[in-house]
C-alpha cells in the first residue's frame, strides 16, 4: 500500500491540525487480529543447526552488501541484524543449555513500527499482513527503532539520503499463484516464498499461512510433550501477536525475545507520540512539520537526481 501525494498531504494535515488545536488522537483501543490471509514463518530452534545458509540467502534474495568492517571482506560474515543485513543466526549458551536462534523482523500483528510511522511508510498489508517499508516520503525520523520492541527497523547511517532496512518477507519474490498441499500444509513453488525459508536444509524456518503455521506449532507441542519450552508458541499472542511465530527448548527471554504479555506492541508507539506531540505546545508541530517537508523535498530530489543520472549512463 504505497501511498500517494493527496494521502500524505491529508496525513500531515490531520496531524497538524489535531496537534495544533491540542487534541490527542484516540489511543489504541482496539485489538486487532491478523488478516484472514496473514503469511508469516514458523522457526523452530529445536531444528536449527546453526549453518548460517538462510543468512546468505537472505542477502543474495535482497541485494544486501557484504559486512566486510570486521573480516577485510573476505567474506560476508555478519553479527547482528544491521543496514546491511536483515536476517541473522545467533548462538546462545548457559552451562549445558544451548539454542541458536534465527532474528529478523516479527512482522507484527499489530506493529509498533507502523503505528509510529507518522508518514506511513512503514505500514501493514492489508492482505498478507506483511509489514512493508516504502521509502518514498520517509524522513529518516527513526521513531520506528524507538518502538520495535525486538529491535528490528536499522537505519543507512552511512548513506546520504538513508532509508530504513529490515525484513519485508520477500515480498519480492511472493507471487499469487501459490499452492499445492502436501500432508495438509500449504506448500510453495521454488522462487515464490522468502529465500530463508526455501534453502533452510533442517526445515528449521518454514513459511506459509499464519493459521496453518500456528496449527503446526501445536502439532509439535502435542507429539513431543517436554520438548518444547512451557509448550508455547512465542508470537501467538506476544505483543498482540506476530506473524513470524516460534518454538524453543530454551525461555523465550534467553533468546532474546521480551515479555510483552498480550497488550499490543503500538502502545509504546502512542507512548512516544503522546511526548514529542502532546507535551509541546503549538509551535513545535508547525516546525516539526515544516522539517519534515524539506526533508521528503531533499529525499524524492535525491532519487529523481539518481535516476537521471542512471538514465544519463545508458
Ligand atoms: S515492530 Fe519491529 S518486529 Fe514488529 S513489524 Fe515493526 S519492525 Fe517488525
Ligand atoms: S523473509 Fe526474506 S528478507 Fe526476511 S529474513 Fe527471510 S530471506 Fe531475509
Ligand atoms: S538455514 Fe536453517 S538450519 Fe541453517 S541456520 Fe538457518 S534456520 Fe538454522
Amino acid at each position: 500500500m504505497a501511498i500517494d501525494r493527496r494521502a500524505l498531504i491529508k496525513s500531515l494535515a490531520v496531524g497538524g491540525t489535531a496537534v495544533a488545536a491540542g487534541v490527542a488522537p484516540a489511543m489504541a483501543a482496539e485489538r486487532k487480529a491478523a488478516p484472514p490471509g496473514a503469511m508469516g514463518m514458523l522457526y523452530d530452534a529445536t531444528l536449527c543447526i546453526g549453518c548460517k545458509t538462510c543468512v546468505v540467502a537472505c542477502k543474495q534474495a535482497n541485494d544486501m552488501p557484504v559486512e566486510s568492517a570486521a573480516n577485510g571482506g573476505l567474506w560476508d560474515a555478519p553479527t547482528d541484524l544491521d543496514s546491511k543485513t536483515k536476517n541473522i543466526i545467533k548462538l546462545y549458551r548457559d552451562g549445558e543449555q544451548e539454542s541458536f536462534v534465527k532474528q529478523q523482523c516479527m512482522h507484527c500483528v499489530d506493529p509498533g513500527c507502523a503505528a509510529a510511522c507518522m508518514l506511513h511508510s512503514l505500514h501493514k498489508d492489508e492482505v498478507t499482513g506483511v509489514v512493508m517499508y516504502d521509502p518514498t516520503y520517509c524522513v529518516g525520523c527513526r521513531y520506528c527503532m524507538m518502538a520495535c520492541p525486538f529491535n528490528v527497523p536499522k537505519f543507512e547511517f552511512e548513506k546520504a539520503a538513508p532509508k530504513i532496512v529490515k525484513c519485508e518477507l520477500c515480498r519480492q519474490r511472493i507471487k499469487d499463484a501459490a499452492v499445492t498441499g502436501a500432508g495438509g500444509f500449504t506448500r510453495y513453488p521454488m522462487g515464490q516464498g522468502p529465500a530463508c525459508c526455501e534453502v533452510c536444509p533442517r526445515e528449521a524456518v518454514i513459511y506459509g499461512r499464519r493459521d496453518e503455521l500456528l496449527a503446526e506449532a501445536k502439532r509439535r507441542i502435542a507429539a513431543w510433550p517436554g520438548k518444547y519450552y512451557k509448550d508455547r508458541v512465542y508470537g501467538e499472542v506476544d505483543g498482540g501477536g506476530t506473524q513470524v511465530l516460534y518454538l524453543a527448548h530454551v525461555p523465550f527471554d534467553k533468546i532474546g525475545f521480551p515479555d510483552l504479555g498480550t497488550q499490543p506492541v503500538p502502545e509504546t508507539a502512542y507512548a512516544v507520540q503522546e511526548g514529542i506531540y502532546y507535551k509541546v505546545p503549538f509551535l513545535a508541530p508547525v516546525g516539526l512539520f515544516a522539517v519534515l517537508g524539506a526533508v521528503i523535498y531533499r529525499n524524492r530530489r535525491a532519487d529523481s537526481v539518481g535516476a537521471a543520472e542512471k538514465e544519463d549512463k545508458r
